[in-house]
């Protein structure tokens, strides 16, 4: 399997049954071989340097029914609440001392946030901090409120593509949302010119060798600058209750192959990964991530922003949990750094 890592390595690309090869014969040796060359494929780019993004999860209200998702619109158990414009700004406020300079703007598909709505909350964030990014990640748009959003200061969208594979895509999703919509969506986003990221869920219900090899044959045709993965976790209200959780080591073993794949990506090591695991976004650095994304929403809302059961973060105090990851990465022998973090060639 050496062979293969190198061959990643050297073309940043391998045929679907190489990948499948890759992924079915995992085991500790070829691990640390692909983690340290992903880790010197990191450094390469981006040095020992860990990006923060700091989410703002402004509303839970969601016309969509994605299956494996707590927040779906038929989970009638889920409290909703949405977040003032002035409540956004205040958790921006509080980042940026906190040095945060990327803020993300996360939530359902919330017909209340129209586009005009949406441009007035990142104008005036942007007005305010000129020297910061500001990240949305609010669902499936028209080409025109893309654009919109956009001009009016945005500069990157996370928008995951959730799965590559039409009829695992349909597993996961009701039939009126279509994989097909979902990647065009991704390639307006492109050509707007938004630094884009596309990912998928380890593990999902469903998915196979085959399934997970099509998804990084789809990140390699898109080139995101982003690739947000991490495992599925069952949420309690959802049809998906009593499903298998994904696992960390196939997380992280995808995180080194996307490494190599796409040298210059940025890559976080996810709140789920870090759900499942008390080191996992540790292991995720280690495996070739470079970002980490902690939660900057108000207090009192993020219990209700459930998109999976014990997800980290929702009692945390933001300067505090900082602290602490600040401490972690130094461990390891990173460092956070207060920066915007823009996508490197
Ligand atoms: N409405 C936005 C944001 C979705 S939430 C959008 O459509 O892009 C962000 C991501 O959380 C989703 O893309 C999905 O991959 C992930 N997610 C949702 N439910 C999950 C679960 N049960 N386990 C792990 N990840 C989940």
């Amino acid at each position: 399997m050496k062979n293969l890592i190198d061959k990643l390595a050297e073309k940043h690309i391998l045929s679907k049954e190489e990948f499948e090869l890759l992924i079915q014969n995992k085991n500790k040796e070829t691990e640390e071989y692909l983690f340290s060359k992903a880790r010197e494929t990191a450094i390469l780019h981006y040095g020992k340097d860990i990006y923060i993004r700091g989410i703002t999860e402004f509303t839970n209200y969601c016309k969509n029914n994605c299956h494996y998702c707590g927040i779906r619109l038929s989970n009638f158990n889920a409290h909703r609440y949405r977040l003032t414009k002035e409540q956004i700004l205040q958790c921006c406020d509080a980042a940026y001392i906190l040095g945060f300079r990327t803020f993300v703007l996360q939530g359902g598909e919330d017909i209340y946030f129209t586009d005009e709505r949406i441009v007035d909350i990142i104008k005036d964030i942007k007005r305010k901090y000129s020297d910061c990014a500001v990240t949305l990640s609010i669902g499936e748009k028209s080409y025109a409120s893309y654009k919109a959003y956009f001009d009016a200061g945005a500069n990157r969208y996370l928008l995951r593509h959730e799965t590559a594979n039409e009829s695992l895509y349909a597993k996961l999703h009701p039939a009126n949302q279509l994989l097909s919509i979902r990647k065009q969506c991704l390639y307006d986003l492109k050509d707007i010119g938004y630094q884009v990221g596309a990912g998928f869920m380890v593990g999902a219900p469903f998915q196979t060798v085959e399934n997970i090899a099509q998804d990084l044959l789809f990140l390699h045709e898109l080139q995101p600058e982003m690739v947000g993965i991490g495992p599925f976790i069952p949420q309690h209200d959802t049809s998906f209750a009593d499903e298998k959780p994904g696992t960390v080591e196939l997380t992280v073993f995808l995180l080194g192959i996307i490494r190599l794949m796409l040298p210059s990506v940025l890559l976080p090591a996810t709140t789920a990964l870090g759900t499942i695991h008390p080191r996992g976004r540790e292991l995720g650095i280690l495996a070739g991530a470079n970002v980490i994304m902690p939660n900057i929403s108000p207090q009192n809302v993020r219990k209700d922003y459930m998109l999976y059961d014990n997800k980290i973060g929702t009692k945390d105090d933001a300067e505090e949990s900082l602290q602490v990851l600040k401490e972690q990465v130094k461990n390891i022998g990173y460092r956070i750094v207060v920066a915007r973090g823009d996508y490197k060639l």
